[in-house]
């Protein structure tokens, strides 16, 4: 489903995807683990086609969605403009109901009228995710989703993801906050140097959240 191979990529000299391999072959929630600089996001920008890698060959569903840490909503648009923009686009069938739909099921359905520099952290994430779900997507990818949002809303982004999720959908999350990824990721990649240094199942017998935290300082 997702198959990278021997994936390199350089900015200037500095190499940040060092020959990565990974393969991801059923429908589960994976957590993209490793301190600032790993290169997280830039796996996840190649995967997606927003980088194009130097060596090396990425096979990824053709219907995948990404989720910006900076949400990157379209500031002059409002909620519901910002979600069917590309679904209008591309005169996607249903996509008014499924909008209306997938507003509800996020409960951001009454702020569908609002731009989005009145919506607050939490809401900003429902609506990007909401975008990036309007493209029935099969492989999402997330980048840092929990960044500047406080414990609630956390909580329920990890409720929402795990539904995401039992729709079918594959999820790649990139993320610092090992405490997340262990509350909701079926497998956990810890990413050094450009590199996978390690690859658990937070679910798995004699596994500790500490095992990540040694792994993450060295
Ligand atoms: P992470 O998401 O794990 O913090 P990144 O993938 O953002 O890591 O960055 C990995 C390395 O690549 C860092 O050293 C960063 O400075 C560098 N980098 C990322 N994007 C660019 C870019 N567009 N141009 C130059 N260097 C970049
Ligand atoms: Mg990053």
């Amino acid at each position: 489903m997702v198959s990278i191979t021997n994936a390199t990529k350089y900015f200037g000299n500095e190499c940040v995807l060092h020959h990565l391999n990974l393969q991801i072959s059923s429908i589960e929630i994976v957590g993209l683990a490793g301190s600032s600089g790993s290169g997280k996001s830039t796996l996840l920008r190649c995967i997606q086609g927003l980088e194009v890698l130097d060596e090396g060959v990425i096979k990824r569903p053709d219907h995948t969605g990404f989720m910006f840490q900076d949400f990157q909503l379209f500031p002059h648009m409002t909620v519901w403009e910002n979600i069917l923009y590309a679904p209008l686009r591309e005169k996607k069938p249903q996509c008014t109901e499924n909008a209306q739909e997938l507003l509800h099921s996020l409960e951001i359905f009454s702020q569908k009228h609002i731009y989005p520099q009145r919506l607050s952290g939490g809401q900003k994430q429902r609506v990007a995710l909401a975008r990036a779900l309007m493209m029935d997507p099969q492989l999402l990818l997330c980048d840092e989703p929990t960044s500047g949002l406080d414990r609630g809303n956390i909580r329920s982004v990890v409720q929402i993801l795990k539904r995401v999720h039992e729709k079918g959908v594959i999820l790649l999350i990139a993320s610092h906050d090992l405490d997340f990824l262990c509350n909701l990721c079926h497998r956990i990649l810890m990413m050094r140097y450009g590199k996978i240094i390690l690859d658990v199942s937070p679910q798995q017998e004699g596994f500790r959240e500490e095992h990540l935290y040694e792994f993450y300082q060295k």
